[in-house]
């Protein structure tokens, strides 16, 4: 099949968040390519106070009337199961889940709140925990499914006044990972993106000519790929997403320094090893924790530490 002509028919889709900006992207995406979609949206303000059926149906009814077939959810993701339900209950199956729903509640760390930190966690963590949960009986059953997770930039690098947001949004990439790897035996394949794109989230904090080039359309098409199922490989993968760009992400890991794991290893040693600790020039890209066995039995034949 040619790439252009990459199509769903048949499968169900879910996309949380899926009034506006992303989610609405790929709601009309799947909708015009044959897939049945659930279009999950509770409405509400970009802090996550609020709601509003609307946001759905306005979605739901664009898809319709371009002849595709979808249907209306209006629950949080905090309740992920009832929208997970929707689908089943609707078209009898899902095979892909798209966690994109997400709030801000941005305030320096300084002044940060209970309520602050425990939203963004409900909503993003929490939401994207029960939406997968929920969906992957089903996936494991059918031996099918593909999930994405949404992550950003803020998770991967910090950024000011997003303690919240940043450490939810980290949790998506460590969440995506253990999912690839516990569902693999199923064929069920979950990566990761940090997108960006001109959404309400977006609108306050660039200027109109850099949003023109960031449409949400931009994201969608390398999301389309990894969900196909044409994809059979590509899972745990973690992708830095929009304006035309397109880049996976990964871990790297220095040369690192040994010592002699004995009463000789004080401050001083790693002192005396801080080179190596920080030595990028030869790197290796984990996909696990250092092999520690090999390297106790190395370290065991290293002479005792300079004092
Ligand atoms: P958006 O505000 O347009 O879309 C988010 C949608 O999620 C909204 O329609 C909102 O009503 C919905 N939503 C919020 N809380 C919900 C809940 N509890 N249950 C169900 N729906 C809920 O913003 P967007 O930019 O399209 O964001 C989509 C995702 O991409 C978010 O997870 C966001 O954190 C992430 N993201 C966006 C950017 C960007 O540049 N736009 C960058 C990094 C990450």
């Amino acid at each position: 099949m040619a790439p252009q002509e990459l199509r769903y028919d048949g499968q169900v889709v879910v996309v949380t968040g899926a009034g506006g900006g992303l989610g609405k992207a790929y709601s009309l995406y799947f909708g015009e390519r044959g897939a049945s979609v659930v279009v999950n949206d509770l409405g509400g303000s970009f802090k996550g106070s609020g709601s509003d059926s609307r946001a759905a149906d306005v979605v739901v009814e664009e898809i319709k009337s371009k002849g595709g077939k979808a249907v209306a959810n209006y629950d949080s993701v905090a309740d992920g199961e009832k929208i997970i339900d929707t689908a089943i209950k609707a078209f009898g199956r899902i095979d892909i889940l798209i966690n994109n729903a997400g709030i801000l509640r941005d305030v320096s760390f300084k002044n940060m709140k209970d309520a602050d930190w425990d939203l963004i966690m409900t909503v993003h963590v929490w939401g994207a925990y029960k939406c997968a949960r929920a969906a992957w009986p089903h996936f494991r059953k059918q031996k099918y499914g593909r999930v994405i997770n949404t992550a950003s930039a803020a998770g991967l690098f910090g950024s000011f006044g997003q303690t919240n947001y940043s450490a939810a949004k980290l949790a998506q990439v460590g969440f995506t990972e253990t999912l690839a790897k516990e569902g693999l035996k199923y064929n069920i394949l979950a990566n990761v993106i940090a997108p960006i794109a001109a959404s309400r989230m977006t609108e306050t904090v660039m200027p109109p000519d850099v949003l023109e080039n960031l449409k949400p359309d931009w994201v969608i098409p390398l999301v389309g790929v990894l969900v196909h199922s044409s994809n059979t490989t590509e899972t745990g993968g973690i992708f830095e997403v929009g304006g035309g760009h397109m880049a996976k992400l990964r871990w790297e890991r220095a040369k690192g320094g040994l010592c002699r794991a004995d009463s000789t290893f004080t401050p001083g040693s790693v002192l005396a090893k801080w080179k190596d600790v920080n030595d990028f020039s030869k790197p290796s890209y984990p996909t696990g924790v250092a092999n520690f066995m090999e390297l106790l039995e190395e370290a065991q034949k290293l002479p005792p530490n300079e004092p």
